[in-house]
């Protein structure tokens, strides 16, 4: 088991320790939350100033049509309702963010409260099995047209199928409350050790495998499937998808999701569970400016992915064992490489389906809108990253055999690249928090735990009954500082000792 695994990592330490010394994860230890001290603003206030200085307070109170939250034939209107800011530029997404009022809950939650989760990411599904741990029903909302997960995708190319992990490849485990949920995957048969071997790949073809401990753990038959397995045995949770929700609406004392002026239903609380452009958009004219503020100050990086079949096994450096993924070093173009046959389906057959990273500062120096790749770009960027394999596996010019299918996807906003290291954000005053890898790391890892943090913190939100705010205002904020780790993540525990290791070239 995973947890008694961890235990035994080093006896002589306790799980604090062993998470503390593992040098991209220190703060995880800090799961627990602690509140933030407010500014003494009493729920019940009529008037009120928030602590941001251009913010004002939008009450929202269950009496109808109180003067502070003016309705419009039932629907939920804010007072300073705003054209969409959909389609505006980041400057003035930035200053509405600034200016907008804050919204402030000024009386009880419902007897029987509904969250609504905005992201079916690993932080969103988690914080969703979470609040059901704690007797709270959730609905989660996303994207995903071909099935949930974000950035834990699965490509399936028919008819042949191609199988390819498209964005997180495995995982590790560091944490004993991540450790629970991991055995949990495990018993369930939704998980289990990736048993391959994986290494640093140094251009010119010298490899490196990785000791086997800590176990890399992978999705049966790919990440999405994973993703889309966790909620199947929940009561309390409900999930709609595909959908963008675009706008957020206080009334009535409860939030109001809509899709392009669809509604998607009202809502106690609500967890922001996604990031980026799409989040700093939907959190501009929402009501939310603090949170609003710590979104923005998120960095992401940018990151090519090339999906390509090849027919025979890729040549691999002669004394190398035939290993199934790479950290590549020395190689602009390419960060990562993983051969999802192997890995998922323990086959040397063709096809040979490998998934290939670019390095973060590829990504930046061909960033194009990832919606709207222009061809000549994503010819560039693929011959780019096959000479760049071509390169690592220390291959003659020109001799790598060709993918008989080939596709590259830029990922936009890839991975955090600063974080507040704090578990989750909770605005109390507009029952709003967020959760997401970046607030404590950039892996599954953390975005697991955010979940977790920020369900458990509105549990206890709940159970308050909405009273005495200022004892849950959690990250409003916090400080970010920059995040160490690959170009695809942190891999606890997998940090490269190479007077314990043995070369191969
Ligand atoms: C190329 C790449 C490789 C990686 N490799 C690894 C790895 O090997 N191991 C590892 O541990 N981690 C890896 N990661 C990181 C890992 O994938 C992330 O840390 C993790 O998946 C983040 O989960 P999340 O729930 O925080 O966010 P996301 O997975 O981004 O989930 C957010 C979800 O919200 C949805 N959404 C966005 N806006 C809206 C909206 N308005 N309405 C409804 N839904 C919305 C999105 O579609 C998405 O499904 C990798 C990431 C990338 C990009």
């Amino acid at each position: 088991m995973v947890s008694q695994l961890l235990s035994s990592v080093s006896p002589s330490k306790t799980m604090t320790d062993f998470v503390h010394s593992l040098p991209c994860m220190s703060s995880l230890s800090s799961l627990i939350v602690q509140p933030l001290k407010l500014q003494q603003n009493s729920l019940t206030s009529a008037t009120f100033s928030s602590s941001s200085s251009k913010s004002s307070t939008l009450i929202c109170s269950s009496k109808p049509n109180n003067g502070r939250a003016p309705m419009d034939g039932g629907r939920p209107v804010s007072r300073n309702r705003k054209k969409s800011s959909y389609g505006t530029s980041r400057r003035s997404i930035l200053k509405k963010s600034f200016t907008q009022e804050q919204v402030n809950f000024s009386f009880p939650v419902t007897h029987d409260p509904h969250v609504g989760i905005i992201g079916g990411g690993m932080a969103g599904l988690v914080c969703a099995l979470s609040l059901e741990k704690r007797g709270i029903k959730s609905t989660v909302f996303d994207t995903g047209n071909h099935g949930l997960g974000g950035r834990m995708g699965t490509r399936k190319i028919d008819p042949q199928p191609l199988i390819f992990d498209h964005a997180a490849q495995f995982f590790t485990v560091s944490d004993p409350r991540f450790a629970e949920l991991v055995d949990n995957w495990l018993e369930n048969g939704l998980i289990r050790q990736w048993q391959g071997t994986i290494g640093e790949l140094e251009v010119g073809g010298q490899f490196v495998p990785l000791p086997s401990l800590p176990p890399k753990y992978i999705g049966i038959n790919g990440m999405r499937p994973l993703a889309d397995a966790l909620l199947s045995q929940t009561r309390m949770v409900s999930v709609v998808r595909p959908c963008w929700i675009s706008r957020l609406e206080p009334f009535n004392g409860m939030w109001h999701l809509s899709e392009n002026g669809k509604p998607c239903g009202q809502f106690d609380v609500i967890v922001i569970a996604h990031n980026g452009k799409c989040a700093n958009r939907l959190l501009a004219s929402s009501g939310l400016p603090l949170i609003a503020r710590q979104m923005k100050k998120l960095e992401l990086s940018s990151i090519w992915a090339l999906l390509a079949a090849f027919e025979d096994p890729l040549t691999i450096p002669s004394g190398a064992p035939p290993f199934e993924g790479a950290f590549v070093k020395g190689v602009d173009s390419v960060s990562w490489m993983g051969n999802n046959t192997m890995k998922l389906f323990s086959e040397n057959n063709s096809p040979h389906c490998w998934t290939i990273f670019s390095t973060a500062a590829f990504g930046k120096k061909n960033k194009v809108p990832q919606e709207n790749i222009p061809r000549a770009t994503a010819e560039k960027v693929e011959t780019a990253m096959l000479e760049g394999v071509e390169a690592a596996l220390g291959l003659p010019k020109g001799s790598l055999q060709k993918p008989f299918y080939s596709r590259v996807q830029l990922w936009g906003a890839a991975l955090p690249t600063n974080s507040p290291g704090i578990p989750c954000i909770f605005d109390p005053n507009g029952r709003a928090g967020i959760c997401g890898d970046w607030l404590l790391g950039s892996n599954l890892e953390s975005a697991a735990l955010s979940g977790m943090a920020l369900a458990n913190h509105i549990g206890d939100y709940l159970q308050s009954c909405g009273g005495r705010p200022e004892e849950f205002a959690v990250g409003l904020d916090n400080e970010f500082h920059s995040i160490e780790g690959h170009d695809i993540g942190q891999f606890s525990g997998l940090d490269m000792e190479s007077k314990q290791l043995q070369h191969f070239n």
